[in-house]
């Protein structure tokens, strides 16, 4: 039997994240199943931007002693409960892309430079591996895929140095079990550098008792953090007492402003610093994260696999007779999205969705994500989403040529 609307309201009175959704000043009329890509805005983020700007109108320079300096390492401290690390170990700075270049560098520093592989994994968002190869050609290194679903051991010969990870796949959700994959990758002499894009404020990250040691992570998808929001990374506090990170610039220095010509790191985090960051860019993110302080992550995740589930329920009759195959992981191996493949129909049927305001996004070759938020989604809207997808699909309006245009984003 399928979920009814009576069947949505029954489940959202006895929800225990309800209230969140008021924080989150979402567009009428739009359900959106896009915050995997874009999180939806927090309505202190306003605020904050607002605070920030006046800040800069009235104190001028002097904004940056009263708390924009400090912002990487104190939006660390933030994330510390949600990604479970310890305070110290996370710096809000630069981007994913940024980052795991710095954690790189320094790995491989640390390390003494016998091993020379570069291990990323195919079948993963490309940025990781466009950065390792990069990388690769910079340091002298060799970049090497791990195919995908491709055993990790066959892999890790001696030669391996670092294998950068998602936890959570971005076509498929699929979640990697962190803690035993870290185990046979450290027992196998190499080091793993998390990347937490899907998963961090998708589901309770536990670094600490995964044992993991580098990280990164961005802030503008599950985080609604804003667009183009700070990214972070995360090194265990044992690892972090020596060693340079490659883009050594002077807000990592132990002592910025003291203009000394020659380079010396700061302790801790801060070496991981590049340069002048934006200010602005921090308000929204800073607005955001204190809202996730009052996050219970069990919940979370709790609503999380609900949610996925529901609307998997209110659609699935459809699967069959329209050649869709639903790919999305079982609970206990799967992020926050649904994954749906329709090789031939795929875009236009995102396309279609989007003009009735339910947002969700389309990946090469064919898949449809939809990304569920537990703070701004309630099951009525799942629900409401679910009835707007079947139409699309039995109308087959998503033929009409105006949904088979590319725009610049997707
Ligand atoms: C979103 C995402 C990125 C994006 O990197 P940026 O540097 O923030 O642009 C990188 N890696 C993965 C796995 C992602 O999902």
């Amino acid at each position: 039997m399928r979920p009814t609307i009576t069947d949505a309201r029954h489940l959202d009175s006895q929800d225990p994240l309800a209230d969140f959704k008021a924080n989150f000043a979402l567009p009428e009329g739009v359900l959106y199943l896009d915050g995997n890509s874009l999180g939806a805005q927090p309505r202190a983020a306003r605020d904050a931007l607002d605070a920030t700007r006046d800040q800069w109108r009235d104190a001028l320079v002097g904004g940056w002693n009263q708390g924009w300096f400090d912002a990487p390492e104190r939006l660390g401290d933030l994330l510390v409960p949600l990604i479970g690390a310890r305070a110290g170990e996370v710096l809000v700075s630069d981007s994913i892309t940024l980052n795991l270049f710095k954690l790189l560098g320094y790995i491989t520093e640390r390390q003494g430079g016998e091993r020379r592989v570069i291990l990323s994994e195919g079948g993963n968002f490309p940025a990781d591996g466009y950065i390792a190869e990069g990388f690769c050609r910079t340091a002298g290194f060799e970049h090497r895929f791990l195919p995908e679903g491709a055993p990790l051991e066959a892999h890790l010969d001696g030669q391996v140095a670092v294998v950068v990870l998602s936890q959570v796949n971005y076509r498929t959700g699929q979640l990697r079990d962190m803690a035993d994959t870290t185990r046979r990758i450290h027992a196998s002499g190499a080091e793993v550098i998390w990347d937490l894009a899907h998963s961090a404020g998708a589901l309770a990250v536990d670094l600490a008792g995964s044992d993991a040691r580098y990280a990164v992570g961005c802030t503008y998808k599950y985080l609604n953090g804003g667009p183009g929001a700070p990214g972070f990374l995360y090194v265990r506090s044992d690892c972090q007492q020596a060693g340079w990170q490659p883009l050594s610039g002077w807000h990592g220095h132990a002592q910025p402003f003291a203009f000394d010509a020659d380079y010396a790191p700061a302790a801790g985090m801060t070496r991981f610093r590049t340069g002048t960051h934006s200010a602005l860019a921090y308000a929204p993110l800073e607005a955001s994260l204190r809202l996730w302080q009052q996050v219970d992550m069990a919940a979370l995740r709790a609503k999380s696999l609900a949610l996925v589930d529901f609307f998997r329920a209110c659609i699935k009759d459809l699967f069959e007779t329209h050649g869709i195959e639903d790919i999305t992981p079982p609970p206990a191996q799967r992020g926050s999205q649904v994954s749906l493949v329709q090789r031939e129909h795929g875009y236009g049927i995102v396309q279609a969705l989007i003009e009735r305001g339910v947002i969700g996004d389309y990946r090469e070759p064919g898949l449809m994500r939809f990304g569920f938020t537990p703070l701004y989604l309630s099951h009525v809207d799942v629900w409401q989403a679910a009835e707007q997808f079947r139409e699309v699909v039995e109308s087959a309006e998503y033929r009409d040529p105006r949904f088979q245009t590319r725009t610049e984003v997707t």
